[in-house]
């Protein structure tokens, strides 16, 4: 039986070279003079984001919250996608969907909401588009007795309500961004009462109710450190799961946004491959949206964290700020930049990028729901697609690779999306 890990582990002891400093967006000084950040975020999580520690214990209140979430979640062989593709590959997939709000966000929403409850904090903040963070954060605020404020995407609020249905159940007061309750919020909205909204200015609410009032801490789904570190308990799982297997997989799979389903379930494996020789032949595959084609068409360089240019800049790979990536249906992979840590490998050539379309994507998860039943979420999908191809490309060669598929979410709530896309 697969247990659950009791600490979380951290890749910046063993990357291959420093981790570029987080800088601040105005002075450009680095990371430990940024005066915002201990106003936003509880002190350990400041503490982890830049810890030389290669394994960080994960306090018993957010393992008893994890097995009570339904971890560790399922390895599943995908055995009917192997007879469907006719492979010799052998599939594997880690069932991230299995948490209540459907994708892998609850592993860090948990942290983030004990640690500000550790700290006497009674609201946590943050903003949400299509709501796959935002129900996370409600989720884990409910659970830790803490108040929850989204800021929601005006457009999402109006057109996606489910996710926002669901948060209001865990008890989180939802507005549409821009909202009335705060300054630049209420500017917008005079200016123009049916404004969609945005990521960036919703991050600008969320920051500005944070920073403007006691008792608030703000919540972040991705991009930065510690959250990496605590969707490393996807990883750890998935290698104890794989070796009662009796097996070690060849390439290991998932989709980027941000970067951390695939930091989560990578790292661990990726980490041990360049401090141990362990995991020596695996590959790191990582596959982003060609609609927001960071690693495959972007820079590495400095770049503000979120588009409203208030958190730290970071060295990563990134489109730019102000890009604004067609209106895909995988809100999560429209992020224009990607987890320095990752990025750094990516250079490094210790990642491999890819790169799908929507329809591409859409097909595939469409081709792996016949087989085995799961819906992908539309992010997981474009990882789905990258798997599809591998197997495949495995028959021809007649090589029979162990494939390892982080499954981010589930497409239960973006049914909407697929008959779109599928014209169904
Ligand atoms: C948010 C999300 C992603 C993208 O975020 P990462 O930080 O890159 O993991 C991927 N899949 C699902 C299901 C998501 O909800």
């Amino acid at each position: 039986m697969a247990t659950l890990p009791n600490r979380w582990y951290n890749i910046l002891p063993d990357l291959p070279k420093p981790l570029p400093p987080p800088r601040d967006p105005e002075s450009f000084e680095e990371y430990s003079r940024i005066e915002n950040l201990p106003k936003l975020f509880p002190a350990e999580l400041l503490d982890q984001e830049i810890s030389p520690q290669r394994y960080i214990e994960i306090p018993d209140a957010i393992l008893e919250a994890y097995k009570s979430l339904g971890r560790p979640t399922p390895l599943i062989r995908a055995k009917r996608l192997e007879q469907l593709l006719n492979t010799p590959a052998q599939i594997f997939y880690k069932r991230e969907d299995t948490n209540p709000t459907g994708s892998h966000k609850p592993n860090t929403a948990l942290p983030q909401a004990y640690y500000a409850y550790k700290e006497n904090s009674k609201y946590l903040v943050t903003e949400t588009g299509a709501g796959q963070w935002g129900s996370a954060v409600a989720l884990a605020a409910s659970l830790f007795g803490l108040r929850c404020l989204v800021f929601m995407t005006r457009s999402s609020y109006l057109q996606k309500p489910y996710r926002r249905y669901l948060m209001s159940i865990y008890g989180a007061e939802v507005l549409p961004s821009p909202s009335g309750r705060t300054k630049p919020g209420s500017e917008l909205l005079r200016e123009d009462p049916e404004h969609p909204g945005s990521l960036g200015i919703a991050i600008s609410e969320a920051v500005e109710t944070v920073l403007g009032g006691e008792g608030y801490r703000y919540a972040v789904g991705s991009v930065m450190n510690f959250t990496l570190i605590h969707q490393s308990v996807i990883g750890l799982e998935a290698v104890k799961q794989m070796e009662e297997e009796g097996l070690t997989p060849d390439v290991v799979v998932a989709c980027v946004g941000g970067g951390s389903n695939f930091a989560g379930i990578a790292f661990p494996m990726l980490g041990a491959k360049l401090s141990s020789g362990d995991f020596r032949h695996t590959r790191f595959v990582a596959v982003e949206s060609s609609a927001a084609p960071r690693m495959t068409g972007g820079k590495y360089c400095y770049e503000f964290a979120d588009t409203a240019g208030i958190m730290p800049m970071l060295k990563m790979y990134n489109v730019g700020r102000g890009y604004v990536p067609p209106p895909v249906h995988a809100a999560g992979l429209r992020y224009h930049g990607l987890a320095p840590a990752i990025s750094l490998l990516l250079r490094e050539r210790l990642v491999e990028p890819r790169a799908y379309s929507q329809e591409e994507a859409f097909e595939a998860a469409r081709v792996f729901a016949r087989a085995e039943g799961v819906l992908p979420a539309p992010e997981t999908a474009h990882a789905v697609r990258y798997v599809i191809e591998e197997a495949v490309e495995c028959r021809r060669r007649g090589r029979g690779e162990v494939i390892l598929l982080c499954l981010s979410g589930h497409g239960l709530l973006d049914l909407q999306s697929y008959g779109e896309v599928l014209k169904l």
